[in-house]
């Protein structure tokens, strides 16, 4: 099988100001996600990892480098170009499943889609499948709280699919579940992995990394790859 180039960063910096100094939280990162890959991020608190996923996933702008995002120039653009390639392309998993408290399992999932053109049945009919394929279309009218979670970051991840993205990021997609849960949530990643699906995934875990096809790490602003 030939692989399809997804993701190039090269020579990404990004520094921030901190009083009167500068912190390097990423420096000279180059990287490239193929489609279909599956990426473990590891690397000790502060060493860039979450920056690295802000600028992957359009949330920050690196101050220099180039970023290809499929075949756009994604880098530095201005912030209403970025969150229109955001809402398009990327698709986001937290630790704390970030769901709306007050909306429903259905209205979670259809959010990404609220600046789509499509019409409402549509939207509707493309949350219920995506939350039939994590095996909650029976949950479709519960509150986040009324959901275990495990139950909640399967809401999580159908939001982050329900747009078709070109990625899914993860941030410590397991941290906030018990052992057992955690390993159920990588289940479903590693399937959403097998049908295809690119998947970049931050965790603290090295038994949950190893299950990745790949293993990046992160140290003092720097990527290198196991
Ligand atoms: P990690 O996710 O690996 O813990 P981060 O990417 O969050 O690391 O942070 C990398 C470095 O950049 C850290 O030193 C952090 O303090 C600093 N940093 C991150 N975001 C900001 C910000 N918005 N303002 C100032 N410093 C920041
Ligand atoms: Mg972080």
């Amino acid at each position: 099988m030939t692989s399809e180039l997804l993701i190039q960063l090269t020579d990404i910096h990004k520094s921030y100001p901190m009083g009167s100094e500068v912190v390097n939280a990423l420096v000279d990162v180059s990287l490239t996600v193929q489609k279909g890959d599956f990426i473990a991020v590891m690397g000790p608190s502060g060493s860039g990892k979450s920056t690295l996923m802000n600028i992957i996933g359009l949330l920050d702008r690196p101050d220099s480098g180039s970023y290809l995002l499929e075949d756009y120039e994604v880098g530095l653009l201005d912030d209403v170009k970025r969150s229109h390639f955001r809402n398009n392309m990327i698709g986001f998993i937290f630790q704390n499943f970030n769901l709306l408290p007050r909306s429903t399992t259905l209205r979670n999932v259809m959010l990404p889609l609220s600046y789509r053109s499509i019409n409402d049945a549509n939207k509707i009919a493309a949350a219920v499948e995506s939350l039939e394929s994590v095996g909650l279309g029976h949950r479709i009218d519960h509150l986040p709280t009324q959901l275990s979670g495990g139950e909640r970051q399967r809401v999580a991840i159908a939001r982050a699919l329900v747009g078709n993205p070109s990625v899914i990021l993860a941030d410590e997609p397991t941290g906030n579940l018990d052992s057992k849960t955690g390993d159920e949530i990588i289940d479903i990643l590693e399937q959403l992995v097998e049908q295809g699906q690119t998947l970049i995934m931050v965790t603290h875990d090295a038994t949950i990394a190893k299950r990745a096809k790949r293993q990046l790490r992160t140290l003092d602003g720097r990527v290198t790859e196991e």
